[in-house]
């Protein structure tokens, strides 16, 4: 491999390449676009355009693209080549200022929660010069933004660049009244730790579940799974490695700060984490990731799956979004400093957040609901599906001392005076990590740990933004106002601390005491996605985001729409995959195996009294008892999956699929499991969960 810092950017448009290829004028412009926020004017892009094209044709590009993030979750690209005819019959290389800054795809097929009649079918989509363009593929790929004909947001990229200036005016407001004149601008970090399985790709290819769904809707346990504690952090296997060396590279050449990776708990299963960055610039950064892992996968002849639960009975995957609020600066705001002053911010911004946990717990919890990630919330191997924020003790200590007034460790002194007495320092690296928390601060930061493997980042984050924006919103209203800031800010913090205290939690989140113990506390536990989904257009948070200008009343309702949606066609497609693995495929073999056995019973009858035919006998009638309790099931799932056809409104639907279908394939599925384990394994249509969890050598 080349050197690291030679390829590292090298399929980037980024700030070096911009200074070295366009025009002082043109640079100056543009930097004030990206950081500043100044529109750009179609002139400017036209000369940016044209750099663009001639340093892309150079690295080999013949194409171009917006890449966009609709409510797929995934990517979207539609290419067009850089082609134009000329009247001697051949071709030019063009690329205008418009094509940067604007495109017009089809909208007609991407979700839209009604937002969009197929009548005015076109959607615009906006580049976001934020995010650096590149080029992968031979395509030159230009970050935008994606909204219908009306201007409503279609895509996750658009709220996120709003809650990020929601965060950025709010944030800017307390730090005047902190003195920081020199700050001009405030932004979201995020570094993205994401986990996720390697299966060897002809045994994938053997299971329709795994094909359509992304996980395994059927299989029994093998006798060894994670118990022996013996993968995470172990050796990684040479196949393993040569794909994260790829990994590695690809992502560096596309600016993408790849940093560890490592094996984690259940066999299979790895974790990838980049150095943090700019929100908007994490989530394209974990997109592509994304992309990436699972094309570098297949060179190698694995499979990559992205799932929350691809296997029963081991861990699922997810991911950690690790974020904080930093200025231009380069001030950490959830770093608890050194004086004073810079504790005294901290402590705001950290009320700003358990303020923002509290109140909008359901949110949080919205943003990373979905039908694949309710097999892992709460079932002990990620934070149950309840939000509390974990402070460790010594913060939760100071913040206990600062509610009862008095000094803390020495509890019969004077009050602690925020912006007076100087924090004790906190270790940056608490070595004894919360695992169980689905809302941990671990320094400097704070890490949401409730997402979901394949989710987009984005979410999550806008609902980090917003939220805390709003609460900074409130605090600069009443210290804006005061007339003694010092005395003001004492006052906000403790109240806050005594309205809020009850979402700190530093216990176990697997205890089902704890269960018990926030439902005292009065904290939600929305157990299941139907169960979350209503919350999003309660009017508290239709509120919430229409005040901070992230969603208008019209685009939440869309993205609702699309939630359920989405949670009600994955049930239907795991339920059909079921019934048509069922149906064609394990009956059939069930039949063929009683067939075999009651055959070699029979023939060993003819043989007389000394010929004992009890295994055939015996385990003839199991295979016969469960064959037929497998049929009886899969036509209760088959008509549950009808019965949905009756049901009316969206919601009353996803909660339908997760009381009747879902329920009605987890009884199928125990039935088939059991005659897994008493099948001959020739006749087995499927690899087997040893051979998928042990299959890389
Ligand atoms: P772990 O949580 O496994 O102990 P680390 O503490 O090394 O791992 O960090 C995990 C992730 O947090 C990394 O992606 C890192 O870049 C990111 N991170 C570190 N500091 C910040 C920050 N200020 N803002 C956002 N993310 C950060
Ligand atoms: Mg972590």
């Amino acid at each position: 491999m080349a050197k690291v810092n030679e390829i590292f950017g090298s399929m980037v448009f980024n700030e070096a390449v911009m200074r070295e290829r366009l025009p002082k004028e043109t640079f100056k412009q543009l930097q004030k676009t990206i950081h500043g926020g100044k529109s750009l004017d179609i002139n400017i892009a036209t000369v940016v355009a044209n750099a663009m094209k001639d340093w892309a044709i150079e690295k080999g590009a013949t194409h171009f693209t917006h890449w966009f993030q609709p409510m797929t979750g995934i990517t979207a690209e539609k290419h067009d080549s850089f082609i134009a005819p000329t009247t001697d019959g051949k071709v030019i290389m063009e690329f205008s200022g418009k094509d940067l800054v604007q495109g017009e795809p089809d909208a007609s097929s991407f979700p839209s929660g009604g937002l969009r009649a197929t009548f005015e079918a076109r959607g615009y989509t906006s580049w976001d010069p934020t995010s650096y363009a590149f080029i992968k593929d031979n395509v030159l790929c230009i970050p935008t933004a994606f909204c219908s004909y009306g201007g409503e947001a279609l895509d996750k990229k658009t709220p996120l660049l709003r809650s990020m200036e929601a965060l950025n005016r709010q944030a800017l407001r307390i730090l005047r009244l902190f003195g920081h004149k020199d700050v001009k601008s405030v932004n979201t970090t995020v570094g993205p730790e994401q986990e996720y399985f390697l299966i060897d790709k002809e045994l994938y290819e053997k299971r329709k579940d795994l094909i359509y769904t992304g996980r395994t809707l059927l299989g029994a346990r093998a006798p060894k799974g994670q118990e022996l504690e013996d993968h995470y952090f172990g050796s990684i296997k040479p196949r393993v490695q040569a794909f994260m060396h790829e990994l590695n590279a690809e992502l560096w050449k596309l600016g993408i700060l790849a940093k560890s990776e490592h094996n984690e708990v259940a066999p299979s299963q790895h974790e990838f984490a980049p150095f943090f960055t700019t929100a908007n610039i994490a989530a394209d950064h974990n997109q592509l990731t994304m992309e990436l892992l699972q094309k570098i996968a297949k060179k190698h002849g694995m499979v990559c799956l992205l799932h929350e639960k691809p296997f029963a009975g081991v861990n699922g995957s997810g991911k950690h979004n690790n974020w904080s609020i930093c200025t231009n600066t380069g001030i950490n705001l959830l770093d608890p400093g050194d004086t004073p002053s810079e504790n005294a911010q901290f402590l705001t911004f950290l009320c700003a957040v358990l303020k923002a946990i509290d109140e909008y717990q359901d949110l949080l919890r919205i943003s990373v609901a979905t039908a694949g990630n309710d097999h892992r919330l709460g079932a002990n191997e990620a934070p149950p599906a309840i939000m509390s924020v974990f402070l460790g003790d010594q913060l939760t200590e100071i913040l206990e001392s600062i509610e009862q007034q008095v000094q803390c460790g020495n509890k019969e002194h004077e009050l602690l005076r925020i912006g007076v007495d100087v924090l004790p320092k906190f270790p940056k690296d608490t070595t004894d990590r919360n695992r169980t928390s689905p809302f941990a601060f671990t320094g400097n930061k704070f890490e949401f740990r409730s997402l979901g493997s394949s989710l987009s980042i984005s979410g999550p984050n806008v609902v980090l933004n917003t939220t805390v924006a709003q609460s900074l919103s409130q605090f600069a209203d009443v210290l804006e106002q005061a007339e003694n800031f010092e005395e003001a800010l004492q006052k906000l913090i403790r109240d806050t601390i005594i309205a809020h205290k009850r979402i700190i939690f530093n216990g176990n989140g697997y205890d089902s005491e704890w269960v018990k113990e926030a439902q005292r506390r009065g904290l939600l536990n929305l157990k299941s996605t139907p169960d979350a989904l209503p919350y999003l257009i309660c009017e508290k948070n239709v509120k919430l985001f229409t005040t901070h200008k992230v969603f208008s009343e019209t685009e939440l309702h869309s993205r609702f729409e699309i939630l359920n949606e989405s949670y009600v066609k994955v049930l239907n497609i795991e339920g059909l995959t079921m019934v048509d693995m069922t149906r064609k495929d394990i009956l059939p073999a069930a039949s063929k195996f009683a067939k075999h056995l009651v055959e070699v019973a029979l023939l060993k009858k003819q043989l007389g009294e000394d010929v004992n035919d009890t295994y055939e006998t015996e385990l003839a009638k199991t295979v016969s008892m469960l064959t037929a309790q497998i049929y009886s099931k899969v036509k209760a799932l088959e008509s549950a999956l009808i019965g949905a056809k009756e049901v009316k409104g969206i919601s009353k639907l996803s909660t339908y699929y997760r009381d009747s279908v879902f329920a009605a394939m987890n009884e199928l599925r125990a039935v088939v499991d059991e005659l897994e384990c008493t099948m001959d394994k020739q006749l087995w249509p499927y690899p087997s969960y040893g051979e998928l969890l042990f299959g890389i050598k």
